[in-house]
Order: structure tokens, then C-alpha cells, then sequence
């Protein structure tokens, strides 16, 4: 375990058990630091988890179907951009397979909701990312009504299944939600419209979101206890501070990589041969 953590992150943050509406978005589980520390322990960690990556890559390259994936759900401005930006973008971007859902389209509407899901899953040796995903199909779905209840009730089965194929298939899951405080969104939205290199992100449309916030966190709570499984469990991330959601995530994608215990891919030449022949070269 890294040092300033009192319980590893894939322990302290578990969903199992846990109430939403009790959550401080602004408490760092697990971890005994303060911002500086865990700053510090970052810039460690991150480099720790860009080796891992390039072996989980070189391993894809040399024919290991596995890979992992990291599945980022959150409200507005909870995070999930900088994540990926920080977090997955400290590792080789060619061993990275990043897609954002957002409202479907046209062509995807025509399809199940798992179809533009499946098209984007990490191939071997891959490390995936999901900025938004199929979760969306029971979270804003159902928050909206955007389809009826008896269509979105059998999704969460449904899910659970989906996700047991894909373990099975040597896919490891990291299933993260991450939670701000409605102040503290109120604070990040305000910056978008303060800050002219933030309005870019913002959308006039997530105001609106905020008038529909218990219904959000209804519909999380029903997500983290009907989908976190044991094979792929749900991680709840208080995230009011970006730097703990960064060590945290970091944190739960070196557990993830060391648990398949990855080695260097060996030689699929004689090497001393080959040193042979490099000298006469
Ligand atoms: P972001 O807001 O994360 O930067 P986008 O603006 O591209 O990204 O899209 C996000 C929006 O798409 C969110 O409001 C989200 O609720 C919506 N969305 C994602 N998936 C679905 C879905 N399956 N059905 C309806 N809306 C969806």
C-alpha cells in the first residue's frame, strides 16, 4: 500500500452499504494526507502506473487478450474530463482506448443502448475509458424518463450481465462514481462563466440539471446497489477535491494492473542469435 493511506483505495471507497444522500464529497477515505502529501504521492503513483500500462501493452502486443477498463460516471463538472486528461493522460496514449457517450445519435438511436458500447471496448493490452457510459441508460434515462420504466427496469439485469461477459472475456473493471457537493458544483459552473478558456465547457443545459438533483442521486443509489457486483464492484469517489479524485483513480488502476501480474512478454527470438547477428551487422 502507498504510503499516507490508512486502507488501500479499492477498500475506502466500496460502495457496498453506502447512502448517497450521507456521502461528504469533500472527505478524502482512506487517506491520511493533506493536498500537499497527496500531490506529492501522485507524481509517484503516476509513474508507477505508466509502467504498468506499458506492460499491460506490451503484453497485448504479443497476443494477451486482457485488458482494463475504467468507466468514469459523475454529474456536471464532477470530474470525469480531468481525469481523463491527468490520470489516463500520463500513460502512453498508443496502449489507451478512450470514448465519451454522450446524447446518442441518430444512427445509435436505432440500435440497443449496448451497441455503441460494444463498439468501444478495449481491445488486448488495452487500457480503456469510459467518459460517461451505459450507465447513462438508467441514470439520465430514468431521471428524465426518456424511456418508459418498464424499459429501463430490466437494464440494471441486464448491465450485470453484459459486465460478467466481459470479466469473463479478461476485461478488469473499474466502475467509478464520482460525487461533488451541489456547491461545489455551483462553484465550477460559475468559473466556466468567469473564465473565457472554461466556457467551452460550459452548457446553459446543466443548470437546468441541478433542479433535478435528488432525482440524480435516486437514481445513482439505485445504480451502485443493484450493479456493483463482485466482479465488478462500484467505487464511490467524493470529489470535491481533484487532487484526492486523481490519487484515488491512479490508485485503483495500479491495483487493478497488479493484480494480473504482469511480466515483460519474453523473447520470440534467439536473443543471443540476434546479438550475433547485430555484430556482423
Ligand atoms: P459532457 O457534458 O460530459 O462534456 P456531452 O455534452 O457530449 O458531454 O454529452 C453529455 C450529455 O449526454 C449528458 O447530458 C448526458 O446525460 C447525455 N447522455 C449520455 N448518454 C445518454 C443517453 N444514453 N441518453 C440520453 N442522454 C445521454
Amino acid at each position: 500500500m502507498a504510503k499516507h493511506w490508512s486502507r488501500p483505495a479499492t477498500e475506502a471507497l466500496q460502495a457496498d452499504g453506502l447512502r448517497i444522500t450521507d456521502l461528504d464529497t469533500s472527505a478524502t477515505p482512506g487517506f491520511k494526507g493533506d493536498k500537499k502529501a497527496g500531490k506529492e504521492l501522485l507524481a509517484e503513483r503516476t509513474q508507477v502506473l505508466s509502467d504498468l500500462q506499458e506492460k499491460l501493452y506490451a503484453n497485448g502486443r504479443s497476443g494477451d487478450s486482457r485488458s482494463v477498463l475504467l468507466v468514469l460516471q459523475g454529474m456536471d463538472t464532477a470530474g470525469k474530463g480531468g481525469i481523463v486528461r491527468h490520470v489516463i493522460g500520463s500513460v502512453d496514449p498508443q496502449g489507451v482506448d478512450h470514448a465519451a457517450f454522450g446524447v446518442p445519435t441518430e444512427e445509435e438511436k436505432r440500435h440497443h443502448y449496448l451497441w455503441r458500447i460494444r463498439k468501444q471496448l478495449p481491445r488486448g493490452g488495452q487500457l480503456g475509458v469510459f467518459d460517461r457510459s451505459h450507465y447513462e441508460d438508467v441514470l439520465v434515462v430514468r431521471v428524465h424518463e426518456l424511456v418508459p420504466q418498464k424499459e429501463w427496469e430490466p437494464r440494471y439485469d441486464e448491465i450485470n450481465a453484459f459486465e460478467r461477459e466481459l470479466v469473463d472475456e479478461g476485461t478488469t473493471l473499474i466502475k467509478v462514481a464520482m460525487f461533488v457537493s451541489l456547491d461545489e458544483q455551483k462553484r465550477r459552473l460559475r468559473e466556466r462563466l468567469e473564465r473565457p478558456d472554461k466556457y467551452w465547457k460550459f452548457n446553459p443545459g446543466d443548470i437546468d440539471e441541478r433542479a433535478y438533483w435528488p432525482a440524480y442521486q435516486e437514481a445513482y443509489q439505485a445504480m451502485l446497489d443493484r450493479t456493483s457486483t463482485k466482479y465488478a464492484p462500484w467505487y464511490v469517489l467524493p470529489s470535491d477535491n481533484k487532487w484526492f479524485s486523481r490519487l484515488a483513480i491512479t490508485e485503483l488502476l495500479v491495483d487493478a494492473l497488479e493484480t494480473l501480474q504482469l511480466d515483460w512478454p519474453p523473447a520470440k527470438f534467439d536473443v543471443t542469435e540476434q546479438l550475433r547477428r547485430l555484430d556482423t551487422a
